[in-house]
């Protein structure tokens, strides 16, 4: 009988973290992908935000396949015949890059050899067609005839999860909790993306478009942003809004190319990929059900993706790494029951991902409950999360403000003299930092909810 510690489902950003993690622990690992290589299934290009991948490979500048260094920020509000549009250059981003344009196919590849470098197996081309029980708990999976034991099973094999669906930890498919994304790729030589969005080589434009008085959907956004030698674009749309009003996404993106807007962007490209995909909209898996005897659920498998801004791969990481830390505890205590892997809760807590969690379901509760948004607080709930996701740091949790704002009221009348003469300038220097750097932000926001004003009536 072939047996391993723990067998990680599904070579994703979720999978790929999990099985570096647990590697580097020296845990017995192997890592099961259903695609002939990683990355293979996947909607190809995307945009990496790199808190989450920089701590874990702090070389990754040797190697990482990446397109182009986004240091341009678009934001369009946009509907038939009038658009507004903030622009924003940040140049500090090309000594520090924030985010890249990058290909899931190439990515994907890269970030499960470095689990493979680091000792876990990865097996690819071998798809998990059932899990093995025993007495209710988890014991191995199943690939069509072949069995495959170990103490514990991850699924992170995505959305249509097998291992949360026969776990019976994922039981819901609603189509209001989910949304629907159609992509094209589409190429163009760099030096005209470079003339179009006014970049220079490497530089990249992520531009995204909030669409309204729009065609009949109410709620939807779009993304588009330079790649190398091509451009990415995607039309996202709620899965009950489509089927109830029985719009077909992929017409709404060729209306959306025809707009003049979008079109001086595209026109002369040719089509390289075209993909459609299902991202989860929160609320879909209780935190409870994260995990069960013998197995946990990371990354979309478990729905942990950032509704708000749709950064899946970094917020899935980190999910990945906080099922790596609740097996190595488990290991220890040489107990897999959902006992001891509940410390996964704790784990994710110790994250900005529970929060996020619990958020999103709210989000989601709200689109359900309301069957769409209304259109200002759509714009709010968007211009909101575009303003504070491009610091996102998910691994972290921040309770600066609070345990500042609490010395500053309070602790440093208590604190001795000589501690008191030292921290209390300093923090009150950072405090005054954070204020200003949040009153510009506001007024940013403010301006942006004017021009919302001006534009709705
Ligand atoms: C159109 C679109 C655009 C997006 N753009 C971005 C973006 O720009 N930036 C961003 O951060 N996020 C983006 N996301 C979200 C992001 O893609 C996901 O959140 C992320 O891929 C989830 O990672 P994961 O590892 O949990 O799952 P996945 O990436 O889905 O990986 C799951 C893996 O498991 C494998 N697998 C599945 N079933 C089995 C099985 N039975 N046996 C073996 N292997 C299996 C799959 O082949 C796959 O490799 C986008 C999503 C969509 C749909």
């Amino acid at each position: 009988m072939d047996k391993t510690t723990c067998i990680v489902v599904g070579a994703g950003p979720a999978g790929s973290a999990c099985a570096l993690s647990l590697a580097r622990k020296g845990i017995d690992t192997v890592l099961l992908e259903r695609g002939r290589t990683p990355g293979e299934k996947k909607v190809s290009s995307f945009v990496l935000l790199m808190t989450e991948l920089r701590r874990l490979i702090p070389d990754w500048e040797k190697d990482l396949p990446v397109e182009r260094n986004i240091i341009r920020t678009d934001q369009a509000i946009f509907n038939g015949t009038d658009i507004k549009m903030i622009t924003s250059y940040n140049y500090d981003k090309l000594k520090n890059p924030v985010y890249f344009s990058a290909f899931r196919r190439k990515f994907d590849e890269w970030f499960a050899k470095k689990a493979k470098e680091a000792g876990a197996e990865l097996i690819t081309g071998m798809t998990v067609t059932d899990l093995i029980m025993d007495n209710g708990r988890v014991v191995g999976v199943k690939i069509d005839d072949e069995e495959l034991y170990a103490d514990i099973v991850v699924g992170a094999d995505g959305y249509h999860t097998k291992v949360g669906e026969k776990a019976g930890l994922v039981t819901e498919w609603d189509p209001a909790r989910a949304r629907l994304a159609v992509k094209e790729v589409l190429d163009l030589p760099p030096e005209v993306i470079n003339e179009r969005f006014q970049l220079s080589d490497g530089q990249g434009c992520d531009m995204g478009i909030i669409p309204y008085h729009f065609g009949e959907l109410s709620i939807r956004s779009s993304t588009l942003y330079t790649n190398k030698d091509s451009i990415s674009l995607a039309v996202f749309a709620h899965l009950g809004e489509l089927k109830e009003k029985n719009i077909k996404l992929h017409d709404e993106l060729e209306k959306f190319k025809e707009h003049p807007f979008i079109h001086k962007f595209i026109k002369g490209a040719t089509l390289r990929e075209y993909q459609a995909h299902i991202i989860p909209h929160g609320g879909r898996v209780n935190p409870e059900n994260l995990y069960g005897d013998g197995v946990l659920l990371c990354g979309e498998a478990g729905g942990t993706t950032d509704t708000a801004s749709g950064m899946g791969v970094p917020t899935c990481m980190t999910a990945g790494l906080m099922a790596a830390e609740t097996i190595a505890l488990a290991v220890k205590k040489k107990d897999f029951s959902a006992d001891t892997l509940k410390n996964y809760l704790k784990f994710l807590d110790s994250t900005s991902i529970l929060d996020m969690i619990y958020e999103s379901k709210k989000t989601s509760d709200y689109w359900v409950d309301k069957g769409k948004l209304e259109r200002p607080d759509c714009m709010a709930a968007i211009a909101d999360s575009y303003n504070q996701y491009w610091n996102a740091d998910y691994m972290s949790k921040d309770y600066h403000p609070l345990f500042l704002n609490l010395y500053l009221r309070v602790g440093k009348f208590f604190a001795p003299k000589l501690i008191r003469m030292i921290v209390t300038p300093i923090l009150k220097g950072y405090s005054f930092y954070e204020k200003t750097v949040e009153k510009i932000k506001r007024k940013i926001r403010r301006r942006f909810y004017e021009w919302k004003k001006q534009y709705d009536n």
